[in-house]
């Protein structure tokens, strides 16, 4: 199993799982693809059902000021997107379809919106928990396109994603207890998919230098896993779940207090829809009826 990422998704696209729009990592997904993404969405679903998490449902954005407040400009001000309108009145637009006929750039009198795209689908959860948290702290189920302004030749890395969380906020002790159940669940659950899944430290793609010493500092604490599973590449292997332990920095920022004083820690784990999707392909082939019948039947596709 070893493609050029262009060949790979050369196969998608004649096989109609995944459709091109004439942007790097923007896709349509096709009906089988589709079907697959939600198999994988229902697999987690269940996988987290006996853990009471409060399923909670948010749009692609999270608000301007709340971005601004996560920091996450600080991190990946190269990732971000950020949603424009117009806002100008009859001469404005005048001049807006001048410059479109002829072919001028006419974004430049549009002003940024109250909104920004959600990166991850744990972002919108965190501002709305500031006060006190219960005993035991709370947990979340969430889901998300997201984007990131990453566009690639690679049909893993894409620019718009689903991401399926699991959120827990509460003590240090909580929140690593949760991050090693999914680890091993995570594990167990891909391998059962007859991928091949291993766990390893991984660090976010932080910006510039002072991004290096965050990389470094997050590795050396061990505060990002990931399971890696090849999909173009098995000596490169790509992250199709992953584990981040943010500490208190989300309790700190948006003041979320444990019971007993102190901010509260989070972590999430985040499967990547898509990305499974792309591994359960690669693996078993582009077509789902040559798929082996037990991976069919967890999906139910
Ligand atoms: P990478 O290191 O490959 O950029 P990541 O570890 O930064 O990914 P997270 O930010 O932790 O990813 O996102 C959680 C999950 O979302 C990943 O495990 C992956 O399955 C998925 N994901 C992340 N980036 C992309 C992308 N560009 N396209 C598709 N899926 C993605
Ligand atoms: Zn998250």
């Amino acid at each position: 199993m070893s493609a050029t990422h262009e060949e790979f998704l050369g196969r998608l696209i004649a096989a109609r799982l995944l459709i091109p729009s004439g942007v790097e990592g923007v896709y349509g997904r096709g009906d089988r693809f589709e079907a697959v993404c939600e198999g994988m969405d229902r697999y987690v679903t269940q996988a987290g059902a006996g853990d009471g998490a409060e399923r909670i449902r948010f749009p692609p954005v999270v608000t301007r000021a709340n971005f601004e407040r996560s920091e996450y400009l600080k991190s990946f001000p190269d990732l971000a997107g950020v949603v424009y309108g117009f806002t100008g009145k009859d001469r404005e637009h005048q001049e807006l379809l001048r410059k479109l006929e002829r072919h001028e750039d006419w974004t430049g009198g549009l002003v940024p919106t109250d909104v920004v795209m959600t990166p991850a689908a744990c972002y919108p959860i965190y501002p709305t928990l500031s006060g006190v948290l219960p005993p035991g702290g709370r947990r979340f189920d969430v889901l998300s396109y997201c984007f990131r302004h990453e566009p690639s030749s690679d049909p893993a890395r894409m620019q718009l994603f689903r991401m399926h969380e699991y959120v827990r906020v509460g003590s240090p002790d909580v929140v690593r207890s949760f991050r090693n159940v999914w680890q091993e669940r995570g594990t167990e659950m891909l391998r059962s998919l007859g991928l091949e899944a291993r766990v390893d430290v991984a660090h976010d793609p932080f910006f510039g230098r002072a991004g290096r010493m965050l990389a470094a500092n997050q590795r050396d604490q061990s505060l990002k896993f990931e399971l890696l599973v090849p999909i173009c590449s098995a000596e490169k292997p790509t992250a199709c779940v992953s584990f981040n332990y943010h500490q208190d920095h989300f309790g700190q920022l948006f003041g979320i207090h444990l019971p007993g004083g102190g901010p509260a820690h989070t972590a999430c784990v985040g499967f990547g829809l898509e990305r499974i999707a792309l591994a359960l392909f690669a693996r078993h082939g582009t077509s789902i009826d040559n798929w082996p019948v037990a991976v069919r039947r967890m999906l139910d596709v």
